[in-house]
């Protein structure tokens, strides 16, 4: 019997080189969409279950996270949680500079640069992103202007470079200025040797985006795993920027192979977790896939699929974040 593990490991080949064309694609697309830049679509119901429209949604982030303050856990001697209005943030300090991972929503940049100044007195030295999404990266620009040279995968500086949009949302987001772009892109992997310590930097492709990244601290027995993991919840796959499910459990196993029982692991979005709580989450998207993929097979049409409520036993657990059961269905259907 062939389980899903199995597909996805023999479908690797296949997926590398649909990489290769679709960030080609993508590199020749984005341009020619960004200038067409559409108008926002007149009123019309919606009939796509896998948007939830929010085209207020960047707004709302930027008025919230102006007055949240950050929250900060210690996870070793070295590295620490910050958590705000946007994606969990994580800073390795030590001798040669802070090293932060994701900046957050812009108009709370002031409270992140107050937590990062209790933590030590180096200055801001590097800052990865996870992905090009806003909530992470919308601080980018300032931190630049604080000094921190910027790390990303290649998409996530070919996204940011032009506007983008995303259907689950209905939201256009415009280009980030050039202030706020990566000054260093890599395709796939990339390590960071600072402050005593390795620093692995790898790319999971087509999984949430096409440009995510998780981050491996090896001594620190850390891993940031940017919106690959909604702890406890369904996740958002934004398809428009090349997510799939498929690619979302390749990218949770590739993270649960570097993990052991004692590996702080720091989803995008939740609380701080473990390689259990990780586990569970893989087991839920396997589930929820291998549901789909059959009735999809059976010749169901979305809206069949989700009627046929494959998530009804699940949703007491995991409904508990920004995605609802039927969207998440959708989303998965419309990327198997
Ligand atoms: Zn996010
Ligand atoms: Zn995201």
């Amino acid at each position: 019997m062939t389980t899903r593990r199995d597909f996805l490991l023999q479908s690797g080949m296949a997926t590398a080189a649909a990489l290769l064309t679709r960030r080609d694609a993508a590199a020749q697309q984005t341009p020619a969409g960004a200038a067409q830049s559409p108008p926002a679509a007149p009123a019309q119901p919606n009939s796509n279950p896998a948007v939830q429209p929010n085209p207020d949604l960047l707004q709302k982030l930027r008025a919230s996270a102006a007055d949240e303050t950050i929250r900060t856990t210690k996870l070793t001697d070295t590295i620490f949680l910050l958590q705000g209005v946007g994606g969990n943030i994580v800073c390795q300090i030590g001798p040669d500079g802070k090293l932060l991972i994701d900046s957050g929503i812009d108009t709370g940049t002031h409270h992140l640069l107050d937590a990062l100044a209790k933590l030590d007195a180096h200055r801001l030295r590097v800052l990865i992103n996870t992905h090009w999404h806003f909530d992470h990266t919308s601080g980018n620009a300032e931190l630049h202007l604080e000094g921190a040279f910027i790390v990303a995968q290649d998409n996530t500086r070919i996204r940011l470079s032009s506007p983008q949009y995303m259907a689950v949302y209905d939201l256009h987001i415009p280009a980030a200025s050039d202030a706020a772009l990566p000054q260093e892109t890599f395709p796939e992997t990339e390590t960071l040797w600072l402050n005593n310590d390795q620093t692995d930097l790898v790319h999971a492709p087509f999984a949430h985006t096409d440009s995510d990244i998780f981050i491996h601290f090896n001594k620190g027995n850390v891993i940031h795993t940017g919106d690959l993991w909604f702890n406890g919840m369904y996740p958002l796959i934004d398809l428009t920027s090349g997510g799939s499910i498929n690619g979302m459990i390749r990218g949770v196993d590739q993270v649960l192979g570097l993990a052991d029982d004692r590996t702080k692991i720091v989803p995008g979005h939740g609380a701080l977790g473990d390689k259990t709580a990780l586990e569970a989450y893989r087991t839920m998207m396997v589930t929820v896939a291998d549901r789909v993929e059959k009735l999809k097979a059976e010749g169901n049409t979305v809206q069949q699929t989700i009627a046929a409520k494959p998530t009804a036993d699940l949703d007491a657990t995991w409904a508990r974040g920004s995605i609802e059961p039927d969207t998440f269905v959708a989303l998965v259907y419309d990327s198997l």
